[in-house]
């Protein structure tokens, strides 16, 4: 019998997306245990990874888990801590705050309590404890858990940096996915379209079977290559800028809450997040509604209130395009992350939709031309028949 032929499948781009793409196609497909498959990753020297999803979904446990990476490595080199939800202040009116914690709300037998809901408590205390633990500031996980087990749901808030080469030192010393970093200057196609191999700077042409594209707003492959429109969401989303800022704690022992707190502005919210060494915080906002500097003043009083300090630095300022691209799978490429689409940052969700993608693409991972096309298809028929925003290919995580 003849071996199979060796399949290359090539990810551009070195940020979350393209090293949790990675990590989660290497582990599943067993690439570091094969000889007819390879995963390589090729990331610029030059272009920066946008560097600021610090909030996930428990998704991230599984995900993590099935790369083989030990949940306490993972927290000391990322500066992790514990997110056991979201906790909405003033989005009502001023005061007003209510938790979004990961645990579903209860069942006691047979009494549902979100039917039992007493009129002297939020919803959210009222039917799930774990909204109790995050006012209390203690932890999901007892000491006897055991790796990625708690006794409540909970995901991580981390430094995306730190994330991203956590997670290329794992997956090239364990899951045998190669590296290169340099420029992707264009492609080679075939006929049909499909790209055959992409040219590099400096080390000459990368040929594949199956090429991600992970390389975010660049959209170096499914924008630049194949073109695909963005579908603009700013009739329906009005936020399209952020203003960033890494703040100290006022002390080494100062208090780490487990929620993403997220905190309703005049023209957009204020995320706030903390990591073992600093907080994370940003003001996600309308350019219709606040110019920059009504923006920064936004921000600095909200860091002021925090800390009791001035804004130490410069916050980074990032424009946001909501949207999502009219298809996401072309040819022989499957665009994954802000390459894909992004909308905003509210619930966390790019990072799961990200890891949605890849399990997907593990599940459903082909190189034959044929049954590629019924790939892409079924891909966004099945998301359309559940309502998603078609902004990855995967199905949608509530369904
Ligand atoms: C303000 C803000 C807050 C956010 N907060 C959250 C959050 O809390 N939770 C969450 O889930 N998500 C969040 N997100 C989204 C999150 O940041 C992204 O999902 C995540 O960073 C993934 O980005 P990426 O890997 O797709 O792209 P990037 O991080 O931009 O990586 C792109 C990669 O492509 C490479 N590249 C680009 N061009 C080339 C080229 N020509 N050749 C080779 N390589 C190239 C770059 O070098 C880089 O490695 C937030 C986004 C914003 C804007």
């Amino acid at each position: 019998m003849a071996p199979d032929p060796m399949r290359s499948l090539v990810i551009v781009g070195g940020g979350t997306a393209g090293w949790l793409t990675a990590g989660i196609l290497a582990s599943r497909l067993g690439v570091a245990q094969r000889e007819d498959l390879t995963i390589t990753v090729v990331e610029s020297p030059n272009v920066p990874i946008l560097g600021v999803g610090e909030g996930t979904w428990p998704t991230i446990r599984q995900s993590l888990k099935v790369m083989g990476v030990a949940e306490d490595d993972f927290l000391a080199a990322c500066d992790a801590t514990f997110k056991q939800g979201s906790q909405f202040d003033g989005w009502r009116q001023g005061g007003h705050s209510y938790t979004h914690p990961f645990t579903p709300p209860h069942r006691f037998g047979d009494v549902d309590l979100t039917q039992a809901w007493p009129a002297d408590l939020g919803f959210d205390e009222a039917v799930c404890f774990q909204t109790a633990l995050c006012r209390l500031g203690l932890a999901p996980k007892a000491r006897g858990n055991g790796e990625y087990e708690g006794i409540g749901n909970y995901a991580y808030h981390f430094d995306a940096g730190k994330v991203a080469i956590f997670l290329r030192d794992h997956c090239t010393a364990r899951l045998g996915v190669r590296h290169i970093v340099d420029d992707i200057t264009g492609c080679a196609q075939g006929a049909d379209g499909a790209i055959t191999a992409l040219h590099t700077r400096h080390h000459g042409d990368i040929a594949g079977d199956m090429f991600v594209d992970c390389s975010g707003q660049h959209g170096v492959l499914i924008d630049r290559i194949f073109k695909v429109p963005l579908v603009n969401c700013r009739d329906v989303l009005f936020v399209d800028r952020a203003l960033a800022i890494q703040v100290p704690y006022p002390a080494p022992d100062a208090p780490i809450a487990s929620v993403t707190m997220a905190t309703a502005q005049a023209a957009g919210w204020i995320w706030d997040i903390g990591l073992t060494k600093r907080r994370g915080m940003g003001y996600v906002y309308s350019s219709t509604y606040a110019s920059e500097d009504q923006a920064f003043d936004t921000l600095d009083r909200y860091v002021r209130q925090i800390s009791g300090k001035p804004m130490a630095s410069e916050p980074r300022s990032i424009g946001i395009n909501a949207g999502y691209r009219e298809r996401f799978w072309v040819a022989n490429c499957v665009a994954v992350g802000v390459a894909s689409g992004f909308v905003e940052p509210l619930e966390a969700s790019s990072i799961a939709m990200i890891e949605m993608s890849a399990n997907h693409l593990a599940e459903h991972m082909t190189f034959d031309a044929g049954a590629m096309a019924v790939e892409r298809s079924g891909s966004t028929a099945s998301l359309i028949k559940c309502g998603a925003t078609p902004s990855t290919f995967s199905n949608c995580i509530m369904c």
